[in-house]
């Protein structure tokens, strides 16, 4: 007879390996959970970075930290540290082998990989799950798909990069400092910086990021990144160790059903990545633990938000400023860095901001347009309400 799973994972990536290793832990064996992947292995693919703000699972896997951080625009550069938040390294590859470790481990959870589902139906009792090997029922299930085509279908800005790890023949990074942002590149792309993550003096992940509409051919971000590497270190000779490439929607509208469903999107689909910067590792943890502990307990009423209601109205609010005053980003990101003291920028950009930390990032804003932006805003759901 088909077996029903209480639970189904589609799509075994950030959001659905972390929701599974939650899910082990949270429930007791007798519940049966499947996971559905296309990839038949994890090679690296992407790398994770994050302030430690929080405790997770996987900080086993962390693969490097930095104490200090600094944004570069107009010649001029600001340099942030924390002791109390490392900006701390994940390696794709190291989270893989930890969440598929555990899972595992406990006989509960069936992982199907080069499994790709092609359809779910909900029905009155229970999912049907369409696959390339097959067909299954889940009692619930957790979409974590996450559709190129329909990220650029939301209209919203987007943030795009392509990234690569590079070792030079000569030492030229200072391995004691990331660079989030330097703005002094061109910026004929879009709103454009480049994120530089320094692991030694000779090793270092260079990338080019770009906020627009449309995401640019892989060839114009290598470009940026020769070009970068030359103008910035005078540095044409290198080896690239590995490469990736990334679309993350800047929206704030996307969300989990605010009532549980039998079909629940998860991930980016379900606006786990924030808007405003892209950070997703984090708060996918954290929603993840919260569903499967709730699931655990039996409270069903509701689903989790990503973040608070003030943390997306602030999305929202800074996202339309970028979206129509796309030249000034480049001003507005360095006097965040440059006026809101370290810590409190980092749980505001965290989402676990206290009022005095969003007042004193308010302060760091541009009256004008931001008042602008937040009545409209507020006059926009006023409306809609
Ligand atoms: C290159 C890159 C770098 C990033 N860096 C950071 C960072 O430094 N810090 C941070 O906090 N966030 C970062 N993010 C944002 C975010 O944390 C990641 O995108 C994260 O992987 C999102 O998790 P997800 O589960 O939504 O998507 P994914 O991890 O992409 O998982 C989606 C999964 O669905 C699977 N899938 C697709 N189609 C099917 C199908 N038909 N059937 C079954 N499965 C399917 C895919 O194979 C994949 O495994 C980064 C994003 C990218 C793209």
């Amino acid at each position: 007879m088909e077996t029903v799973y209480d639970y189904a994972i589609v799509g075994a990536g950030c959001s659905g390996l972390s929701l599974a290793v939650e899910l082990v832990h949270a429930l007791s064996g007798d519940r049966r959970i499947a996971v559905f992947e296309p990839r038949q292995s994890y090679p690296l693919d992407r790398v994770w970075c994050f302030w430690k703000t929080t405790m997770h699972r996987f900080s086993q896997a962390i693969g490097y930290e930095w104490g200090q951080w600094k944004v570069r625009f107009n010649g001029h550069e600001v340099i942030q540290a924390s002791s109390h938040f490392p900006y701390q390294y994940l390696p794709g590859d190291a989270f893989y082998a930890a969440a598929l470790e555990t899972i595992d481990r406990f006989p509960s959870a069936d992982l199907f990989l080069q499994t790709a589902v092609t359809d779910i139906v909900e029905n009155k009792s229970d999912v049907g799950i369409s696959t390339n090997r097959g067909a299954f029922r889940a009692k619930v299930v957790f979409d974590g798909r996450n559709d190129v085509n329909q990220l650029l279908n939301l209209g919203s800005l987007l943030q795009h990069y392509t990234g690569q790890k590079i070792q030079a023949h000569r030492p030229v990074f200072d391995n004691r400092t990331v660079t989030l942002m330097d703005f002094d590149v061109s910026q004929r792309h879009g709103i454009t910086f480049v994120y530089v993550l320094p692991f030694s003096e000779n090793e270092a992940l260079v990338e080019p990021t770009v906020i627009s509409h449309l995401p640019l051919e892989t060839d114009v971000y290598i470009k940026l990144i020769r070009d970068y590497l030359n103008d910035r270190f005078g540095l044409n000779d290198y080896e690239v160790l590995f490469q990736e490439q990334g679309v993350i929607p800047m929206t704030a509208e996307l969300s989990p059903p605010n009532v549980p469903t039998r079909l629940i999107p998860i991930g980016t689909a379900a606006g786990m990545v924030k808007g405003s910067t892209g950070y997703g590792f984090l708060p996918i943890q954290k929603w993840s633990r919260s569903i499967a502990q709730d699931i655990a307990a039996g409270r069903h009423q509701r689903l989790p938000k990503p973040r608070s209601w003030l943390s997306t109205c602030m999305d929202r609010i800074f996202l339309s400023f970028l979206a129509e005053h796309p030249s000034e980003a480049p001003e507005v990101f360095f006097h965040l860095f440059q006026r809101v003291p370290s810590d409190r920028l980092v749980r505001f950009l965290s989402d676990r901001a206290s009022i005095i930390d969003i007042a004193r990032v308010i302060a760091a804003m541009p009256k004008r347009p931001f008042i602008r932006q937040a009545g409209r805003i507020t006059l926009a759901g006023g409306a809609a309400s």
